[in-house]
């Protein structure tokens, strides 16, 4: 005997994508069950959290849920940089607080919300489009019947997978951490560190939390390096590498692994009752891997859309077009040109890194802030050019600008 459930949309996930979505399909007015596999929101963190405070206030998301950063420090082998600012412009989230605020405003809401229910297969109808989704729960097997399914499963993409649409990710970044607390913290400064010793193919990181507390984390490109971030990072820990040991004594905490998607956005992210959102649309930013805004912000727009094409009756793909549209415009330019630069990045020597500060250095807090944010939009990029006429900025940017 199996549980049967019936709903208008089904969304797949509790991360940021996930509920976000359930948040404004249930504020339109439709049942919407929101299905988490682990044993509550947020169990397991998988990511360090940083954001922009631009967005967190655009989302609405609690000041208590965050810790801001005004200062950004970088380093690779024989160069450091800071870029100070006056007011924080980014931000370390409380992760579970901040996806568990994301979920409460869905249930809030009205969505209901299943914990412990491992979405494992797909139910199709005659034509082979997707109608809900098979799933083991606290009770055993549950059948969750609907007219849209919302994959924001995050990088494993379980619903798409198991419609044959698409295959696991090839490239993607594999990432480490620790959240520790340590002796010495400057909660207003981040550290990225770049360079062989660090990441062959990536970054290292320290993101303040408050409190003396920190996350350090090793991120490294694959297939581009072998390196495993989990022993790259104790190496540095025990080592005390670099910005590390100004942190003093360390007692780690919690550890954090995870895996995001790098292959830029190659993915159809409609199809006939199926929409994908967030990691398991590859909605992330490819110079430093995030993604958390874009789960958050693509959620509200693909539960908006779904909502709207249930009560229209329609729920194909045409119908679910707009949200592709919409996030395309948004970020497909700027994903692209960010991806340019990271592949520029992954190329890099520890000299030319050293070289490669000397150029960021040139840059003021806002526009370190835009560039990283892969916020390449035309007037940032005109305003760049003009502000810096130093030649090897030029050439950073004439790279962003570039067709292939
Ligand atoms: C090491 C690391 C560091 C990162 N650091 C940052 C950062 O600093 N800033 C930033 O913005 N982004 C960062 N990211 C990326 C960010 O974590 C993701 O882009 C973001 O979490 C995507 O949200 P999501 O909701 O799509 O997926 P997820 O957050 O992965 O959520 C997916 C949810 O679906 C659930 N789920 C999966 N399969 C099933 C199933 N079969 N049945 C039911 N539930 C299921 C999972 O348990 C999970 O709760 C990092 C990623 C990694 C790996």
């Amino acid at each position: 005997m199996s549980e049967e459930y019936h709903y208008d949309l089904v969304i797949v996930g509790g991360g940021p994508a996930g509920s976000s979505a359930a948040f404004t399909a249930a504020k339109k007015g439709v049942k919407v069950a929101l299905l988490e596999k682990e044993n509550t929101i947020a169990e397991t963190v998988r990511t360090s959290g940083v954001t922009w405070i631009q967005n967190i206030k655009e989302f609405g998301i609690p000041d208590d849920c965050f810790n801001p950063i005004k200062n950004f420090s970088f380093c690779s082998p024989n160069n450091e940089v800071t870029i100070s600012d006056s007011i924080p412009r980014a931000a370390v989230l409380d992760v579970r607080k901040t996806y568990r605020w994301l979920a409460n405003e869905a249930k809030q809401t009205g969505a209901d919300i299943f914990v412990k229910m491992n979405v494992n297969g797909v139910l199709k109808n005659e034509k082979g489009d997707i109608v809900g989704v098979n799933a083991t729960g606290p009770n055993g097997r549950a059948v969750f019947h609907s007219k849209i399914v919302i994959d924001a499963s995050g990088f494993t993409s379980t619903v798409c997978k198991a419609m044959g649409h698409v295959t696991q990710w090839k490239r993607f970044g594999a990432g480490a951490e620790y959240e520790v607390k340590a002796e010495h913290v400057d909660s207003e400064t981040w550290w990225l560190m770049v360079g062989q010793k660090y990441s062959p193919a990536g970054y290292a990181w320290i993101f303040p939390l408050g409190n003396n507390m920190a996350r350090i984390g090793v991120g490294v490109g694959k297939p581009e390096s072998n390196v495993d971030p989990t022993q790259r990072l104790k190496e540095l820990i025990e080592n005390k590498v670099g910005p590390i040991r100004k942190l003093g004594e360390i007692t780690p905490i919690e550890f954090h692994y995870g895996l995001i998607p790098n292959d830029g956005l190659s993915r159809k992210t409609v199809f006939n009752n199926l929409i994908l959102v967030g990691d398991s649309a590859g909605q992330a930013n490819p110079l430093v891997l995030e993604g958390i805004r874009y789960a958050i912000k693509f959620g509200r727009v693909a539960g908006k859309i779904a909502a709207d094409a249930i009560k229209s009756g329609k729920t194909d793909r045409d119908s679910l077009y707009p949200y592709e549209e919409n996030w395309r415009k948004e970020i497909e330019t700027k994903i692209n040109s960010a991806s340019k630069v990271q592949n520029r990045w992954i190329g890099l020597t520890d000299e030319e890194w050293d070289k490669e500060l000397d150029t960021i250095k040139e840059l003021k807090s806002e526009e370190f802030i835009d560039f990283i944010k892969a916020d390449f939009g035309l007037a940032s990029m005109i305003k760049l050019a003009t502000h810096h006429p130093k030649l090897v900025v030029r050439q950073l940017f004439s790279l962003v600008k570039r067709k292939n």
